[in-house]
């Protein structure tokens, strides 16, 4: 680092997640007393009860109303722990019968990737709005179905991107747009994670629908799409994995990929199940935004380079990532707006992956349409 570099800390307040919804805030939210959003949650696995359950107590306008599981021990155990009454207790079997249950407005799908289209599906036969876990499906065609029976029963569809109401993200995405750092030439994303157990569904092709790209290349391909506000027009990618090794019989390891976005940016991303990577950066012409570690739990950490000095910028929290999630759906069921990652938002990853696919297999670049 040369002189006439440095990194200042300098305090930035942002209003977290409410900045994604701000324009939203309306009378109908402030009403005192208003009735909460009730969600039913499906799946009982890590993601929905590590993260989601405990985090409806941060939310402005949601409540758990429901569970959806194939273990009822599980089921009446958490059930417990959120006051969530028996009555209220689905199982695989029986789910439909939420289409009767007035505490449900919203159905949250947190099942394993194959699944996904199913349940909304029938969610939204029920009468219910859906909140869906990335990556929406593991088709195209699936996607379109899914938006297909949200339409037809008039119900909200909203993918589970949390990214997008967090500060560091919301604040990347405003200076990235802002034509602070000139006109943006390339952005690198990186997304990996050394997965475990070869047993798991999410190394089981026919349950996952594909390997790191599916799970958490999505990330590194959702970021390039929200930092630019761009759709891709061009992709290619290169893949590798070793089959030799029990966790890659079915489903890929490493797939990289580029993509060509009509303004000239250029970006360059990983997606990995043998290494661990998490960060972006946004390069314009005049420098630099980069959120390292971009997309955990937590940590976030978010820099400028502009004018040959780094800025490490402090961003204040005032909503946490699941509660601007959950809030936000509540608010687009209220004041009738659609969510900002709403079903197109899905199909649009999940086509470009089947792109990404197909360029690595054929070995060319493939145009987007
Ligand atoms: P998990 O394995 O911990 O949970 C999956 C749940 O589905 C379990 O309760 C399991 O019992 C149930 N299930 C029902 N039928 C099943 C079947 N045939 N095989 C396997 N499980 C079955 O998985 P998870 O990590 O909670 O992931 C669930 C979904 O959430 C996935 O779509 C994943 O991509 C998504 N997810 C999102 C994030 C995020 O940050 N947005 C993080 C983790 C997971």
């Amino acid at each position: 680092m040369g002189n006439n570099e440095f990194i200042d800390r300098r305090s930035v307040v942002a209003a977290g997640a409410g900045l994604a919804t701000s324009a939203l805030a309306g009378p109908a939210l402030a009403q005192p007393g208003a009735r909460k959003i009730g969600y039913a949650i499906v799946g009982l696995g890590s993601y929905a009860t590590r993260q989601i359950m405990p985090r409806f107590k941060d939310t402005e306008h949601c409540r758990l109303t429901a569970l959806v599981s194939g273990s009822p021990e599980k089921a009446a155990k958490l059930a417990a722990e959120y006051g969530v009454p028996a009555r209220s207790i689905y199982n695989y079997q029986n789910f439909d019968r939420i289409a009767d249950n007035p505490d449900v407005d919203v159905v949250y799908v947190i099942l394993p990737n194959s699944m996904h289209m199913e349940y909304t599906v029938r969610a939204a036969r029920a009468g219910k709005h859906v909140m869906c876990e990335k990556p929406m499906a593991i088709s195209v065609r699936e996607c379109e179905q899914m938006i297909e029976a949200c339409r037809r029963a008039n119900r909200k569809l909203m993918l589970g991107y949390r990214s997008r109401f967090q500060a560091h993200n919301i604040e990347a995405i405003r200076i990235a747009r802002s034509g602070e750092l000139g006109p943006l030439r390339t952005i690198t994303a990186e997304h990996g994670f050394n997965a475990g157990d070869p047993a798991q569904w999410r190394l089981n092709r026919p349950l996952s629908g594909g390997g790191s790209l599916m799970d958490i290349g999505v990330y590194s391909l959702n970021a390039t799409r929200y930092l630019t506000g761009e759709e891709p027009v061009e992709v290619a990618a290169v893949e590798h994995t070793d089959r030799s090794d029990p966790r890659f019989r079915t489903v890929e390891d490493t797939i990289n990929f580029m993509l060509r976005f009509p303004s000239g940016v250029i970006a360059n991303c990983i997606s990995a199940y043998s290494s661990a990577h998490n960060r972006y950066r946004v390069v314009g012409s005049n420098g630099w935004v980069e959120v390292d570690p971009a997309t955990p739990y937590s940590g976030q950490q978010l820099r400028v380079r502009l004018r040959n000095q780094t800025q490490e910028r402090e961003i204040r929290e005032t909503k946490n990532q699941w509660a601007g999630q959950l809030d936000h759906m509540a608010e687009c069921i209220r004041t009738g707006a659609q969510p900002i990652v709403d079903g197109q938002e899905g199909l649009k990853d999940v086509r470009i992956i089947e792109a990404i696919y197909r360029a690595a297999r054929e070995g060319r670049t493939i145009k987007l349409a």
